[in-house]
């Protein structure tokens, strides 16, 4: 049965979640298919930045530390992800970047397991993790005399074996959108006696997540992507309650401490997430993240992230759909799993040849995607779309789509413009 226009439409009409689009500022003539990069701008966010800019610093000055709250906005944000992680709050903070946090819940994730199983020495993860991710892990490993085995997704049970302290995984992978099973991996990981560390860097705001209910130790995620906290958004750091006080992080700087105001020349982490704080928070972006965690917070009233996640399959249902219909011979493959369980927020078409230029030749007719290089080996170039039901639509499918097939039936994005490669991808 061929899905028309004007089915997609109807669909954007019967949509609960259609008014939200109206919080985010949607640059015209263009949709928007890379929330899982960079998310796009709350309307609120500029006024609200302005304010913490010109009354709250420019007339408060270093009384906003208590006036306005500065000093508690790291768990006053952290309560407000939490929400969207199955987190308790309280548990939760904002704070400096995923690789930092990283780096914070890998070492006392090995601290914690050294101290039970001093024999254990080996962190597990996926090959095709994000890269920083595997660096962190490298470099730790290095430094603390562990190894890192990276393996294929199908490996890692295999892989958990007596000596793995730590397995690290990125709950739904940034280059094909495969999303694992969080409470199977995790209750797998406790069997085999390792801890269980998450990334949701393409999770938090885009799938429903529960680590409460998975009973995950440790987890990081990402501000500037479906959070839409702006480029560079703090991000944030989650560690299991029963777990936080145990031991310290090493980037034990005084914004961790029991007590920073009494300038005491030594170490007492403060009780609680905090202690996963290092060093002075960045207020200006800690307030623009709040907006765009606010934008999510928003659905809760139209049924949440359950509603989110429903509207979400229906668009990359849509998307695929579309695409093998009205995309035919021209070597399109997908990346991403068919199966609703095993699917994030994004879609990820291969193509041997010509991918990047595609993405080029698509941003310039206003749909913007990202391209994501593959190896020589087992990953093919990939096309990718990020769909964040907040404000992308089910007509903006169609056109995406209709975009795309005009992309390769008239092999426009053969031209030479579309196949010079940018420093950021
Ligand atoms: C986006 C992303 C990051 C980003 O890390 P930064 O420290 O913000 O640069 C890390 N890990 C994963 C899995 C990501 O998708």
């Amino acid at each position: 049965m061929t899905i028309t226009q004007q089915d997609c439409r109807a669909l954007d009409a019967q949509d609960p979640l259609r008014t939200l689009r109206d919080l985010f500022h949607l640059p015209e003539g263009t949709i928007y298919l890379d929330g899982n990069s960079l998310g796009v701008m709350p309307r609120a966010t500029p006024a609200r930045v302005a304010d913490v800019v010109t009354r709250e610093w420019g007339t408060d000055l270093i009384q906003s530390w208590n006036k306005n709250d500065w000093f508690a906005m790291p768990q006053k944000v952290g309560d407000k992800i939490a929400r969207l992680i199955g987190a308790a709050p309280g548990t939760v903070v904002a704070t400096d970047s995923t690789s930092i946090n990283l780096f914070k819940v890998l070492s006392a994730a090995i601290n914690l397991s050294t101290a039970d199983h001093p024999q254990r020495k080996r962190i597990v993860s996926e090959r095709s993790n994000f890269p920083t991710d595997l660096y962190i892990a490298e470099a730790l490993c290095k430094e603390r005399g562990f190894d890192l085995v990276l393996v294929e997704p199908e490996e890692i049970a295999a892989a958990l074996t007596p000596e793995v302290a730590v397995l690290m995984l990125t709950h739904v992978n940034y280059r094909t959108g495969a999303m694992h099973d969080m409470p199977a991996v995790t209750a797998a990981a406790h069997e085999a006696g390792a801890l269980m560390l998450w990334d949701l860097a393409h999770s938090a705001g885009a799938v429903p997540v529960d680590l409460t209910a998975a009973g995950a130790d440790y987890a990081v995620g990402c501000g500037y992507k479906y959070l839409n906290g702006g480029p560079g958004a703090p991000a944030f750091v989650w560690v299991n309650p029963r777990h936080t006080d145990r031991f310290w992080q090493p980037l034990a700087g005084w914004w961790g401490h029991a007590t920073p105001f009494a300038f005491t020349p030594d170490y007492q982490p403060a009780p609680g997430i905090t202690r996963y704080q290092c060093g002075t928070q960045p207020m200006i972006s800690l307030a623009a993240l709040e907006c765009g965690v606010d934008t999510l917070l928003a659905a809760e009233t139209h049924g949440g992230m359950a509603a989110l996640r429903t509207k979400s399959l229906a668009l990359t249902d849509l998307f695929i759909s579309l695409v093998d219909e009205r995309c035919q011979g021209h070597g399109i493959g997908l990346a991403t799993p068919l199966d609703h369980a095993q699917r994030g927020s994004q879609v990820c078409l291969t193509k041997d040849e010509g991918a990047y230029a595609i993405v080029q030749a698509l941003i310039a007719r206003g749909v913007v995607g990202d391209y994501r290089a593959g190896d020589s080996g087992k990953h093919k170039d990939i096309l990718r779309f990020g769909f964040t039901p907040l404000y992308i639509g089910f007509e903006d499918v169609w056109h995406s789509v209709d975009h795309l097939k005009q992309v390769l039936d008239s092999g426009e994005w053969q031209r030479a413009e579309f196949n010079q490669k940018h420093a950021v991808t």
